[in-house]
């Protein structure tokens, strides 16, 4: 997915998810009276999340899914977290926010029928159908992942009392014994290996049938990214990796990972697969790794939509770049 209005300056910033032309501001956010006249402003728009999903005007065409404040009241949102996503540089400044409200998931659809041409989507869904325009995609992002850490990080992880949202967002505090908590990002791998014209992929479990994609893991502490590259290699195939080459990032809001993508070389090819992971793991040639990605191998395997970075991994590999 390209990015449509900033210049692609690296690969990552074709990725869906990637590309994300606000301007966070991270010194003027901790204004919190600044941040208080963007959130009043009627320029402002605002990306709606109840619970894990995006809440869309279903009978408005362009930007569904950036509402105004009016759109606030009209959901009756109570005891939402709001947060300052940053100013759209492309658009005269206008400001973005992210606000998050849990509410219960069975009656969500008929509480918004109630109330308005809304609906919910999930982010992975939206993405599938293309149902934003990718520079949004990079805002959902962001609001889903720090979001998501606001709920799961209330309570203090040094004392165990309440925390407060501080920093527009970015932040919280906690003030019975002044700890500061910032929102993570958990850094994962994921690696095309090849050996000459041929690639390794493999199937998790948890992958719709016939799909083959690029081995992946987290990254330990005190490990750097590339030896987290073969450590997992070894540990998912049994297969030894040389030299590791970066190729692109991307955030992967599920619920806060980034994603380092790398291609890596092969120095032996005998597998030791790690049933406990992985229910196959194969190397392909590159002419079938292509007709994979296009749909059109007469093996019926294919690989991941080119809404994941292992499509682009994979990609590039069969391009020979
Ligand atoms: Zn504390």
């Amino acid at each position: 997915m390209q990015a449509e209005t900033t210049e692609a300056f690296d690969a990552s910033s074709a990725l869906c998810y990637s590309a994300n032309t606000l301007n966070r501001c991270g010194e003027k956010r901790k204004d919190t009276e600044w941040v208080k006249s963007l959130k009043a402003a009627s320029e402002t728009r605002f990306l709606i999340q109840a619970n894990d999903s995006f809440i869309f005007n279903i009978e408005q065409e362009i930007d569904p899914v950036q509402h105004t404040a009016e759109v606030l009241g009209t959901l009756g949102i109570k005891d939402a977290t709001t947060i300052f996503l940053g100013l759209d540089e492309e658009d005269s400044d206008r400001p973005y926010f992210g606000v998050r409200y849990s509410t219960d998931a069975e009656t969500l659809e008929e509480e918004l029928e109630k109330r308005g041409p809304f609906a919910a989507y999930g982010l992975r869904g939206i993405a599938m159908k293309r149902a934003a325009s990718s520079k949004v995609f990079g805002m959902m992002a962001q609001a889903a992942a720090v979001g998501r850490w606001h709920l799961s990080h209330k309570m203090c992880s040094q004392c165990g009392k309440p925390t407060e949202l501080a920093e527009a967002g970015y932040r919280r505090d906690c003030p019975s014994c002044s700890a500061q908590h910032f929102p993570r990002t958990d850094p994962a791998v994921i690696m095309l290996i090849t050996h000459g014209d041929k690639c390794l992929m493999g199937r998790p479990y948890h992958l719709a049938e016939n799909v083959y994609t690029t081995l992946a893991g987290f990254v330990e502490p005190g490990e750097t990214l590339e030896d987290a590259v073969r450590r997992e290699v070894f540990e998912e195939a049994g297969v030894k990796v040389g030299k590791v080459t970066y190729i692109a990032s991307q955030p992967w809001p599920f619920p806060s990972n980034i994603m380092a993508g790398f291609h890596g070389e092969a120095l032996t090819t005998d597998l030791n697969i790690d049933y406990e992971e992985m229910e196959d793991c194969q190397w392909f040639t590159k002419e079938e790794t292509l007709r994979m990605l296009q749909g059109e191998a007469e093996s019926g395997l294919i690989c991941p939509p080119d809404i994941s970075i292992a499509h682009h991994l994979i990609k590039i590999f069969t391009e020979g770049k």
